[in-house]
């Protein structure tokens, strides 16, 4: 199985991702993990890449595809893999094409999440976390039993800078911009599957495991 999956932040898709990957036997890969384990061993593109970090740039494209080929040619994948968070632009799909091409291979599947930009804001502004414990908190699916206070040992919760509502939006805004295109690229290509993101992981899950039969690649 080789699946990129897409959606924007709040989507869940990092621990559906993480569901999928163990139940079809793959590995996760997320573009976060391989940042940080090729910054880890040291490899020639992640003193690259770091270079970058350092500077405040952006790591350039060709970078991150490398990073991406190089984790793909580990042996754990080759029986597939669950790709989350790339390709995130337009450049990185074109580069990722081009990759796997010569490598022999090609795209698999390409499935987004979908969830209104409404909801993913309130998703992500009503997350909580106590500071002392790391319970997790949100104000409307899991609220605490006394607002603003962690259940467990009593500490006033927090919103992480993230989660707040204006970092929210424009995480959402670069989103859009930059990665919503990338979806009408894969279904130009007639490998892209859109799937109903609301609702409870197990929910959505279902409907991608859905998506996939029907896919039958
Ligand atoms: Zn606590």
């Amino acid at each position: 199985m080789n699946l990129v999956l897409f959606g924007p932040p709040g989507a869940g898709k990092g621990t559906q991702a993480k569901v999928l990957a163990e139940r079809h036997g793959v590995p996760h890969i997320s573009t976060g993990d391989i940042f940080r384990a090729a910054l880890r061993q040291g490899t020639p593109l992640g003193l690259d890449a770091k270079r970058f970090m350092d500077a405040g740039q952006l790591v350039p494209d060709a970078v991150v595809c490398g990073m991406v080929r190089e984790r793909l040619r580990e042996r754990d994948a080759e029986r597939g893999y669950v790709l989350d968070g790339f390709p995130r632009t337009i450049a990185q799909a074109v580069a990722f094409d081009e990759m796997l091409s010569a490598d022999g291979s090609s795209i698999g599947k390409v499935i987004s999440v979908e969830v209104a930009d409404e909801e993913l804001v309130r998703r992500l502004t009503g997350r909580r976390s106590c500071p002392v414990c790391g319970a997790a908190y949100h104000v409307e699916s899991a609220p605490p039993k006394v607002a603003g206070a962690c259940d467990a040992c009593g500490s006033a919760l927090v919103q992480r800078e993230d989660d707040s509502e204006g970092v929210v939006r424009k995480r959402l805004e670069v989103y859009n911009a930059q990665t919503r295109p990338v979806a009408a690229y894969y279904q130009d290509r007639g490998v892209l599957q859109r799937i109903d993101g609301s609702g409870s992981i197990p929910d959505v899950l279902d409907r991608i495991e859905k998506a996939l039969e029907d896919g039958g690649r």
